[in-house]
């Protein structure tokens, strides 16, 4: 099955036949794309040590899906530690496109596409867009961030390849975001959930009509909601919201997706090998179990990923999909068992924001990061103690630093904190671990 005619039709969407493919074909169709995937892994150093020392010296050493097990997890650390080119398992010529998500210490974690890549991710979203209904009458408007973030481009060229008029309006700027609704029709978006909540309040303050635009879907995901939120969103705004998951490591959106029965999210089993694990013990869990989701991507040459550890929190629902697709569904992504936080959609790890504010000599040893709700959008505060020879009545200097300390985080995590300065020692400061976080958000999950 692994000639190319077969990935042709496979990688197009709208394909029943893998859509609905039975259990065992479609774990057939895995083992081959996992040899294929260790393949591309042999010629990257890192995974060939790994391979190796798992007893893996070439793809036909995979005599069968359980050997995956065999294989070591990567995590986020083991991508960062390849920056910029320790993942790449091609030549740089036939690299397309780059990708790059958030990481703890600024470097971030890039990965590469090659054009084959980038065809076979836009299939994936392009059956996530499709299994909701939308068709090529549809206007998509994609109101999220494009650039190194793969929702823009991802969403982008999988609403053009279902057919849909794509507007990239990007996130922001509600006023601009109506008027292109109403201007050229838009039925349908993509966005934080945070950013929908946001949008139906601005409508409401400046008197847009709903009937005047004519939305009836969106997809919504890149950070956790519960199933209130999605309720919530789809009374007020009258639509239907479909949960979508994804993540850079494994390209972006199209990695799992809501189809219309809407409970759980299909995860493209033909693209992705899916485990949950306990994050303590390792080991796998049971299916109906909650655990972290560990991924391995089938359907990416340039930059090939085994045993993932996402840091996701999800499982697997057990009965079949009425909807006939036989590709299993993760629960609703409930939260993460590492520290990343995700404010308006962002990923943002303590550590970033530690690391800007340690480094400015007028800047005290303790610090709280406090992240809330200002209507509907999540609001971060940096809050950081002065060294002790400040004098704290003089406010010019004072204005002038928290000025600095927010450019520089702003240019480091793209997100425009609250700053406040307080004097030194006044912060309140725990006894054991130290506690800089707080995050006041409701958890409605
Ligand atoms: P990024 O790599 O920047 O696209 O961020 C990916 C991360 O965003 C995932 O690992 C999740 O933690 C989070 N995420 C994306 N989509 C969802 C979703 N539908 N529900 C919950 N979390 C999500
Ligand atoms: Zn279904």
């Amino acid at each position: 099955m692994n000639n190319q005619t077969d990935h042709r039709i496979h990688y197009q969407y709208r394909n029943e036949q893998f859509e609905k493919m039975p259990r065992r074909e479609l774990e057939a169709w895995q083992l081959e794309r996992l040899r294929e995937t260790a393949g591309f892994a042999l010629r990257t150093p890192f995974y060939r040590k790994r391979l190796k020392e798992a007893g893996i010296q070439s793809p036909g050493d995979i005599c069968s899906l359980g050997d995956l097990k065999r294989i070591p997890f990567t995590t986020k650390q083991d991508l960062r530690e390849g920056f910029p080119y320790g993942f790449l398992s091609v030549s740089k010529e036939e690299v397309v496109r780059l990708h790059a998500s958030s990481g703890t210490t600024g470097t971030p974690t890039t990965i590469y596409f090659s054009r084959e890549d980038i065809r076979k991710w836009t299939g994936f979203v392009a059956r996530c867009i499709y299994g909701t209904g939308c068709t090529r009458d549809d206007v998509f408007q994609n109101m999220i961030s494009y650039g190194l973030f793969t929702g823009g481009l991802g969403f982008h060229a999988g609403g053009e390849e279902v057919g849909m008029l794509v507007i990239p309006s990007g996130s922001g700027n509600t006023a601009r975001q109506f008027r292109l609704m109403q201007d050229f029709g838009t039925t349908v978006v993509h966005a934080t959930p945070s950013f929908l909540l946001h949008v139906e309040a601005k409508m409401k303050e400046e008197g847009v009509d709903r009937d005047s635009i004519k939305l009836k879907r969106a997809f919504a995901g890149a950070e956790p909601y519960s199933e209130d939120t999605r309720r919530r969103i789809e009374e007020l705004l009258r639509i239907d919201v479909y949960n979508s998951y994804g993540l850079s490591e494994m390209n972006g959106p199209g990695v799992a997706f809501e189809c219309q029965a809407k409970r759980g999210l299909h995860i493209w089993e033909d693209g992705y090998i899916a485990e949950i694990i306990n994050p303590d013990t390792l080991e796998n869990v049971p299916d109906g179990e909650r655990g972290e989701l560990v991924l391995t991507i089938l359907c990416r040459e340039a930059t090939p990923i085994l045993r993932y550890r996402t840091r996701d929190l999800s499982g697997f629902y057990t009965e079949p999909c009425p909807c006939g697709r036989t590709h299993r569904r993760l629960f609703r992504i409930t939260g993460r068992t590492d520290d990343m936080l995700i404010i308006n959609g962002v990923n943002v790890f303590p550590s970033q924001i530690e690391e800007v504010i340690m480094a400015m000599r007028e800047v005290g040893n303790n610090y709280l990061i406090e992240i809330e709700k200002d209507g509907v959008l999540d609001r971060l505060t940096v809050k950081t103690e002065v060294t002790p020879d400040t004098f704290m009545d003089d406010t010019r200097p004072l204005n002038a630093l928290k000025d600095k300390i927010r450019r520089t985080l702003q240019a480091s995590i793209t997100i425009n904190p609250r700053v406040e300065l307080h004097e030194s020692g006044s912060l309140p400061v725990s006894e054991g671990k130290a506690v800089r976080v707080r995050d006041l958000r409701p958890l409605d999950i």
